[in-house]
C-alpha cells in the first residue's frame, strides 16, 4: 500500500527520514500515528523507527538530545522542532512480567515490528508513503480488529500492561479484541497485578474517553481483567451496572471518569478518598472528584442551591452535570452556568472583610472563633442574607462575636 498524500503533520519530519536514508540507513514512522493515518483520525505524535544506532544518528544530525539512549531513542533537532527516533530492537527477558530484562538493537524492521503489542500497531510508513505491513495490520485495520502479533499468551505473559491496552483501544477505536487474543486475556489477566497502578490507571483513563467505552468495560468484565484492578475485585455487578447506559457516558476528561466510578460503587465524598489513593491519583484529582460527588448528590436531591453551588465551584459543576447527566439527574447546563455566575461572591477571598480586618475592626481576636465568624459571614453572603459591604459584614462580625462569644 503506498498512501499518495501524508497528512501535513508528517511533513516537516520528512527531510529527517530522508537524511537518515540517505546516509544509508532505514527510517519509518511507525505505532500509532501510522495507525491513525489509516483511519483518517487525528494524530497527536509521532514516532521514528531506524536503523541507526543512537551514535549514528548524533553524527548525522548537528544537534540532538539523549532523551533516552539507553533504550535507543535520541531527538533530533530540527528547525525548532525536536523529533524523536528509536532504533530498532527487540526485547527480551520479561522476568517480571512488565519490563524487558534487556534490549537489543538491531537492523531489521521486522524484528523491531515483531515485539510490539497489536498488529494495527506494527505498521510502518516510509517518507515517500510507502506502508509496510508484516502481520495484516492493514486487514485488521479494515476489520475493526484488535489482534495480538504472535501468540497472545505469550504476549500477555511477557508484558502484562498489554492486556489493559487492548482493552483500551477497543474503546478508544471502538474495534473488537479478535477471540484468541480475548482467550490469552482470560489466561493472563492475574499478571495485571504485577504492573505499577499508575500504568493500567492510564489505560483505564483511556478506556473511559473513548470512543466506546461500554465496550471496552465489557471486555474488563468478561476477562476477568477487573478483578485484578485496585478496588474492582468482588465488583463486578456493580461495574456492569454502567454497562445499561447504551453506548456510553462521552466523558470530557480524567475528573469525570474518576467521579463517575466513584458513584457507581456507591462510594460518597469520604470514602472516595480511599479508593483514589489505592488508585494513585493525584492529590488535585481527588480534590475534584468529592466535589463532583457532592455536587452530583445535590442534583440528585434536588438541592444544588446556593451552598452547594459556591461549595463545588467551577468547573466542578460543569464535571459534576456530565456524571449526573449519566444517572439522569443533570439540570440545564446554560441554567447552571447563570446560577453560579450570579453567587453574590465565589470565593471566600472575595467578601469584603477579610481576617486582618476583623481583628483590627471589629476586635475579634484570632483563633477559631475567627474562623467561625468568617464562615458564618460566608455563608450569609453567599445566600444573600446580607450584602458584600465591609461595614455590613462588620456589624454583623460584632453581633455574632456577642453571640458566639
Ligand atoms: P496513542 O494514540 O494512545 O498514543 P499508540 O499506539 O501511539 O497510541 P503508545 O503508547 O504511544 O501508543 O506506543 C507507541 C507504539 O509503541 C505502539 O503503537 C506500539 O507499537 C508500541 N507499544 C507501546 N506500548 C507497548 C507495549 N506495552 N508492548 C508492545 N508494544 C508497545
Ligand atoms: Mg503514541
Amino acid at each position: 500500500m503506498i498512501i499518495e498524500k501524508l497528512p501535513s503533520i508528517f511533513e516537516p519530519a520528512r527531510p529527517v527520514l530522508q537524511k537518515i536514508e540517505d546516509a544509508g540507513f532505514e527510517a519509518y514512522f511507525v505505532g500509532g500515528c501510522v495507525r491513525d493515518t489509516i483511519l483518517g483520525d487525528e494524530i497527536h505524535d509521532i514516532d521514528i523507527a531506524t536503523s541507526a544506532y543512537p551514535s549514528e544518528i548524533k553524527s548525522i544530525f548537528k544537534r540532538t538530545v539523549d532523551t533516552g539512549i539507553e533504550h535507543g531513542t535520541v531527538m533530533i533537532l530540527d528547525h525548532g522542532t525536536g523529533y524523536e527516533t528509536t532504533t530498532f530492537r527487540t526485547e527480551s527477558g520479561y522476568q517480571d512480567y512488565r519490563r524487558p530484562d534487556s534490549v537489543t538493537f538491531v537492523r531489521s524492521l521486522s524484528e523491531d515490528l515483531q515485539r510490539r503489542d497489536f498488529t494495527i500497531n506494527a505498521l510502518a510508513l516510509r517518507e515517500n508513503g510507502e506502508v509496510v505491513d508484516l502481520f495484516d495490520g492493514l486487514g485488521d485495520l479494515k476489520r475493526h480488529l484488535i489482534r495480538a502479533v504472535g501468540d497472545p499468551n505469550e504476549r500477555f505473559n511477557e508484558d502484562a500492561l498489554r492486556m489493559m491496552r487492548a482493552v483500551r483501544f477497543a474503546s478508544k477505536l471502538d474495534f473488537v479484541i479478535d477471540a484468541p487474543t480475548i482467550d490469552g486475556i482470560k489466561k493472563n489477566a492475574h499478571l495485571l497485578e504485577k504492573i505499577a497502578v499508575e500504568r493500567t490507571r492510564v489505560e483505564l483513563e483511556k478506556l473511559f474517553l473513548g470512543q466506546n467505552p461500554t465496550a471496552g468495560l465489557k471486555d474488563m468484565l468478561e476477562t476477568g481483567l477487573y478483578q485484578y484492578c485496585p478496588e474492582f475485585a468482588g465488583k463486578k455487578d456493580q461495574l456492569a451496572g454502567l454497562l445499561l447506559n447504551g453506548n456510553g457516558w462521552n466523558l470530557k476528561n480524567t475528573d469525570q471518569v474518576w467521579g463517575l466510578l466513584c458513584i457507581q460503587l456507591g462510594l460518597d465524598s469520604k470514602q472516595c478518598v480511599g479508593f483514589l489513593k489505592k488508585w494513585k491519583t493525584s492529590n488535585d484529582t481527588i480534590k475534584q472528584v468529592k466535589g463532583i460527588i457532592e455536587a452530583v448528590d445535590a442534583m440528585h436531591r434536588h438541592a444544588l442551591d446556593a451552598e452547594a453551588l459556591f461549595a463545588a465551584g467551577w468547573p466542578v459543576l460543569e464535571d459534576a452535570n456530565a456524571v449526573a447527566s449519566i444517572y439522569g439527574w443533570q439540570v440545564n447546563t446554560e441554567e447552571l452556568r447563570n446560577e453560579y455566575d450570579n453567587l453574590p461572591i465565589k470565593d471566600t477571598k472575595e467578601l469584603a472583610v477579610d481576617g486582618r480586618a476583623l481583628i483590627q475592626t471589629a476586635g475579634i481576636k484570632p483563633g477559631p472563633m475567627l474562623g467561625k465568624i468568617i464562615k458564618q459571614l460566608t455563608h450569609e453572603v453567599v445566600t444573600s442574607r446580607i450584602d458584600n459591604y465591609r461595614d455590613l459584614l462588620l456589624k454583623r462580625a460584632e453581633e455574632l462575636k456577642q453571640e458566639k462569644g
